[in-house]
C-alpha cells in the first residue's frame, strides 16, 4: 500500500537533496551566494515567514543573506527543479528582521503553508533542533564541528560521525470487523481522538512494536499488520509509520497511564470524523497521518 503519492504533509519535498555537493565546501560557499540561490532564516527553531493578503509562506531571501544576517549556521537544503539551490540559516537575533516578516511556529503554521514550503522547512527544523542538543561528541564529550553542509557533526578528537537523529514512532488504527478503535490523551482538546501511537524500540521490528504497543495501550492483540505510510514528523525529529492492524477482539482494557480512553468507532462515524460531521467527536486535520489512516480506512 505504499505509493508514491504519499498523502502526507512534510513529504514530497521539490527539492532534490543532491547530497553529493555536501562536502565540496567551494561549491556551496559559492551556492550560497549565487544569484538564483533561496535561503531562509531561522530563530529558535522556528521559520522565518510572510504574510500576504491572509496567504502565508516562508520568507525566502536572496544569496547572501546568511552574511548580512550574521548566520550561525547554514543546512543545504537541495536544488529546485531550476537548479537553483535552497538553504536554510539560523539567527541569534530575530530584531533584525523586523518589519520583514516573523518566526513563527511551524507546528501551529503547519495547516496554513503549502505542501512544498512544509517539506522544505520539515527537514530544517529537525535539523536545527538536532545540533541545538548535539554540540557535544556523546563518544568523548569534545565540542563536535558541522559537516557535509549542515547533515552531519565530526568529533576532532576521537573522529566518531555523528548523524541527525531520527526518531522512528509507530502509529496505528486497530480495527476490529467494521469498527475502528481510537484513543485520546487527557490533555487533547475535548472530543479529539486519534490513533494509538509509540517508540519503535531498539531490537523491534515496526509490525513488532505495534503488536507491543497496541496490548499495552488498550490490552488488545493483534492478528494482522498492514502499513499505509510514512511521515516525517519535525516535532523534533520524528518519523511516523502509519499502520492499519486488525485486532482479536472488541473488549478493550486501557492502559489510563497512556491514555485517558478508548472509544471504538463504525465505518460511517470515521467518515464523519474525517468530514469533521462526527457532532460529538474530531479527528486530526489532515495535516497528520492520523488523519489519511483513518480516511483510507474510512472508505474502504
Ligand atoms: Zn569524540
Amino acid at each position: 500500500m505504499l505509493s508514491p503519492e504519499n498523502p502526507n504533509a512534510f513529504t514530497r519535498s521539490p527539492l532534490d537533496r543532491a547530497g553529493h555537493h555536501r562536502a565540496d565546501a567551494t561549491w556551496l560557499e559559492a551556492a550560497l551566494n549565487a544569484e538564483n540561490a533561496r535561503l531562509v532564516p531561522f530563530y529558535q527553531h522556528r521559520p522565518f515567514v510572510m504574510e500576504e493578503g491572509g496567504a502565508v509562506a516562508p520568507g525566502w531571501l536572496n544569496g547572501g543573506a546568511h552574511k548580512h544576517f550574521g548566520a550561525k549556521r547554514t543546512l543545504f537544503l537541495g536544488l529546485d527543479a531550476q537548479r537553483a539551490p535552497h538553504f536554510a540559516f539560523e539567527v541569534s537575533d530575530e530584531a533584525q528582521f523586523a518589519g520583514l516578516g516573523r518566526f513563527d511556529d511551524l507546528r501551529a503554521l503547519g495547516p496554513r503553508l503549502a505542501p512544498d514550503d512544509l517539506a522544505m522547512l520539515g527537514p530544517a527544523k529537525s535539523v536545527f533542533e538536532w545540533h541545538a542538543k548535539n554540540g557535544y561528541c556523546a563518544n568523548c564529550g569534545t565540542e563536535s564541528v558541522i559537516v557535509e553542509a549542515g547533515w552531519r557533526r565530526d568529533c576532532p578528537s576521537c573522529r566518531t560521525e555523528h548523524y541527525p537523529r531520527v526518531d522512528p514512532v509507530c502509529i496505528m488504527a486497530p480495527t476490529f470487523g467494521n469498527k475502528v478503535l481510537l484513543g485520546r490523551q487527557k490533555a487533547w482538546p475535548r472530543g479529539m481522538f486519534s490513533a494509538l501511537a509509540g517508540f519503535i524500540e531498539p531490537g523491534e521490528a515496526i509490525e513488532e512494536a505495534v503488536a507491543r504497543e497496541t496490548l499495552e495501550e488498550a490490552g488488545l492483540v493483534v492478528t494482522h499488520v498492514r502499513m499505509h505510510s510514512t511521515q516525517p514528523w519535525p516535532f523534533p525529529h520524528s518519523l511516523m509509520i502509519g499502520v492499519l492492524c486488525e485486532v482479536e477482539h472488541d473488549r478493550e482494557t486501557v492502559d489510563t497511564k497512556e491514555l485517558e480512553s478508548c472509544r471504538w468507532f463504525t465505518r460511517a462515524e470515521a467518515r464523519l470524523l474525517i468530514e469533521g460531521k462526527h457532532g460529538e467527536c474530531w479527528a486530526p486535520p489532515p495535516y497528520a497521518i492520523a488523519h489519511q489512516l483513518l480516511k483510507t480506512w474510512a472508505y474502504e
